[in-house]
């Protein structure tokens, strides 16, 4: 049994809400994003907030940097139900307008809040709002005063203070993030930090970068977390766009299990290839995208030849293998020989038909 499997014995994680959903002991691990809008830009922030649920995200956060955001923050929140949280920096004051505008969370580091009394104020209207506060700590910011100490002790601790902070206050509706660039520390920091508080994680790495090199960097990261039950809630920052991100990290999700969805298997292609494999297979992840937010489950083999393809893809529900004139779509044992421009139409009716038939 791991270290966290002990812990969890000991204590269950604490449930905390936000907004309409639940994170914390066996409940769903939700996926996050961030806008990269102007807050106060109502249209573009809307519009990618609304992107963003359409591509599954579970909670949004935006930046509120002026009191112009907050107003727009106030539209945003009646506008969607999906939990809508604040991230704020030194001002108290943004902190409170926004919980009084319908922050489902606020994201905060008590330490950078002035005066005690201006965090005790905070504390108070997000207890009267249900509202809930994620601290934490972050390598590209560590205060002075961890300098001296391992970088993953430096991060934990960080967090762990400012968890100290709120609880004084009698605050306990609590998210802790503790993120590294070092996925190394980050797991570390991350596994420090269970054991000793019963808090929801929010997981992820910290300027993971670009394209496919920050997906692996955080699939890593964070999926290493999750496989030994750390971590109630994720998200996947990249360099990239907001749904980037949420889409990057519903596939860590299902990779591990932890959330249903369309799971496209593709073989790695070779000299039998009867069919261009890659590009069938993006063109399969596009027009099953509206499946895969279902909660249901079904794996689909994409395969370059019939020789071998049928038999390597059998564990699928559903496969394609290329043929010499077309290609064959295979769902237990039944073969049906299909032209380029029908893989579409009829793979989607086999979907449907699975579907229909694995009632939930
Ligand atoms: S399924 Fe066919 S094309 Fe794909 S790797 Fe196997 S043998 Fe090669």
């Amino acid at each position: 049994m791991g270290n966290s499997d002990r812990y969890r014995q000991i204590f269950m994680i604490k449930n905390v809400k936000i907004g309409n959903r639940v994170i914390g002991e066996d409940k769903d691990i939700l996926v996050q994003s961030m806008t990269n809008t102007k807050t106060y830009d109502l249209e573009s922030t809307t519009n990618q907030i609304r992107d963003l649920i359409e591509n599954g995200c579970d909670i949004v956060r935006v930046s509120i940097p002026d009191f112009e955001s907050v107003d727009s923050l106030k539209k945003i929140t009646k506008k969607f139900s999906i939990p809508i949280v604040a991230d704020i920096h030194f001002n108290y004051k943004l902190a409170i307008e926004s919980i009084k505008a319908g922050a489902a969370k606020i994201r905060i580091n008590p330490g950078n809040i002035e005066r005690e009394w201006q965090l005790r104020e905070i504390v108070k209207i997000a207890k009267d709002y249900k509202a809930s506060i994620r601290v934490g700590s972050n390598s590209g910011s560590l205060n002075k005063d961890f300098s001296n100490m391992e970088p993953y002790i430096a991060l934990g601790e960080s967090a762990l203070k400012q968890v100290s902070i709120l609880e004084k206050y009698g605050f306990g509706d609590i998210v802790i993030s503790a993120k590294s660039s070092s996925v190394t520390d980050n797991y570390n920091a991350n596994k420090y930090i269970r054991e000793r508080v019963n808090y929801p994680l929010h997981l992820g790495i910290t300027e993971s970068g670009f394209g496919d090199s920050g997906i692996i960097k955080s699939s890593i990261g964070i999926g290493m977390l999750l496989k030994e039950k750390i971590g109630e809630t994720i998200r996947v920052s990249l360099s990239d766009t907001p749904v980037k991100e949420v889409k990057a990290g519903i596939d860590i999700l299902k990779s591990l299990d932890l959330r249903k969805g369309v799971n496209i298997i593709s073989c790695p292609t070779c000299a039998r290839t009867e069919i261009n494999v890659m590009e069938l297979t993006r063109k399969v992840k596009e027009w099953t995208a509206e499946y895969d937010l279902l909660n249901r489950e079904i794996k689909i083999a994409v395969m370059g030849c019939v020789v071998n393809g049928v038999g390597e893809g059998k564990n699928a529900d559903i496969g394609i293998a290329g043929t010499k004139n077309g290609a064959i779509i295979f769902k237990n044992g039944r073969l049906i020989n299909v032209k380029l421009d029908q893989i579409k139409d009829i793979l989607k009716r086999e979907i449907d038909n699975y579907f229909e038939r694995n009632k939930k």
